[in-house]
């Protein structure tokens, strides 16, 4: 795939009406006040927002919250996004009551340069999620330029997300931007040595990363839930921990997958185990190999996080997906923070990509120190594994 795309300071926006697709799907209060608990996907998209009214558009902004399944569903309306946006850009948000209704069509027609306003929930339409052309063309016929800057949508070929782009110029707002140059230049021509770290609950989930990876990485480091199978499939005792049987026979064929192709592949060597998946569970540090009947595997041990950490000191990259063990208790969040920590030293560009990997890193208070963490979890995931993202091929090659 081309990650070379076309952005907003490519094409001339001035007096012009631009479809601009963000990502708004923030999580809300669940007693339906229209709360939004967690604003920062509305921030997020402010400095292209403000770039296109700087430079004099008139901003048509949509984007889809929640799983509607093409009803209008109230609690799902995006009035609450843009009574937020309008606090932050201290400016009129004007709302329109459908997505390409009547009430829309008029405002966008109406919209002067320098003014936004945003379209209701796309998924209130059935055919946003079907790709329907018949949708996508009417959301462009307002806008004369697409802009998309939902880099978490980017995975999904929705007639917002990639359909439009049939009928509209379409380029990259900042925010894909920035996953395009980093994530993109990662994959594609990376600062070596290349240490990718893979961890989280299941082998199964992350198969495709695992793949993609063994191609591209010098080191592949290996922790978290999924550590158990690679462990169980080489003979060793898991107790209760996490097993996927499904995936033991894959997980020796990537482990002499590496070896052959001279991958450095490093799997946990001692363990911190509890006697109940709690957070105040009983704990103990055994070998990987021998975890006793009735305990479970949590987090890596100490031996395990000094030979990650030395393994990521000289990295010249990392990618990290997966955190090293059950971090939501602060018991056993050892590993995942001592690997934090070890990333927040290096020179390395540091990725984080993944929901809970940088949920764990806001948590543990590394966030900043992280070249980039990555605005899209399902996407960032697609994005890794090396498949093509339907968001970013309709765009504009450079
Ligand atoms: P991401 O969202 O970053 O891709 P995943 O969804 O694959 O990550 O995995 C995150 C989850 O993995 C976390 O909820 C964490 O508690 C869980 N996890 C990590 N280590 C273990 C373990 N040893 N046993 C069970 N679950 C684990
Ligand atoms: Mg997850």
């Amino acid at each position: 795939m081309n990650y070379n795309k076309k952005t907003v300071k490519d094409v001339d926006v001035a007096g012009k009406k631009v479809l601009l697709r963000c990502d708004f799907n923030v999580p809300m209060a669940k007693d339906a006040s229209g709360v939004i608990t967690d604003d920062k996907r509305i921030r997020a998209a402010l400095p292209t927002i403000q770039y296109l009214l700087e430079q004099g558009a008139a901003v048509v902004a949509c984007s889809h919250m929640g799983k509607p399944k093409g009803e209008v569903k109230p609690e799902l309306s995006l009035k609450p996004v843009a009574a937020r946006l309008s606090e932050l850009l201290g400016k009129d948000v004007i709302m329109a009551d459908d997505v390409v209704g009547p009430d829309a069509q008029a405002k966008a027609a109406a919209l002067q340069p320098g003014q936004i306003m945003l379209l209701e929930n796309t998924r209130f339409e059935p055919g946003e999620t079907k790709n329907d052309p018949a949708l996508a063309k009417a959301m462009a016929d307002m806008a004369e330029v697409y802009v998309s800057d939902a880099f978490g949508a980017v995975h999904r070929a929705h007639a917002s997300t990639a359909g439009v782009a049939e009928y509209l110029p379409a380029v990259s707002g900042f925010l894909i931007e920035k996953e395009l140059q980093i994530i993109g230049g990662a994959l594609a021509n990376p600062k070596r040595p290349l240490v990718a770290i893979l961890g989280g609950s299941k082998v199964s989930s992350k198969i495709g990363v695992i793949n993609n990876l063994l191609e591209i990485a010098d080191t592949i480091i290996i922790g978290g839930g999924m550590s158990y199978t690679f462990c169980a499939a080489r003979g060793g005792k898991i107790g209760n921990s996490l097993l996927e049987e499904d995936w033991m026979d894959y997980a020796n064929e990537m482990v002499k997958k590496a070896a052959d192709k001279g991958v450095k592949l490093l799997l946990p060597v001692d363990t911190v185990c509890g006697d109940a998946f709690s957070p105040d569970a009983k704990q103990m540090v055994v070998d990987t190999d021998c975890i006793p009947d009735g305990w479970t595997g949590m987090d890596i041990g100490p031996e395990t996080v000094k030979q990650y950490c030395e393994a990521v000191a000289d990295a010249g990259t990392v990618i990290w997906n997966g955190p090293m063990g059950v971090f939501e208790f602060p018991a056993f969040a050892k590993g995942t923070e001592a690997v934090a920590e070890a990333l927040s030293k290096t020179n390395a560009i540091t990725i984080i990509g993944g929901g809970d990997s940088a949920a764990a890193v806001q948590q543990l208070g590394y966030a900043d120190k992280m070249t980039h963490i990555s605005t899209g979890g399902g996407a960032s995931l697609e994005f890794m594994e090396g498949k093509e993202l339907p968001g970013v091929a309709c765009l504009l090659d450079k």
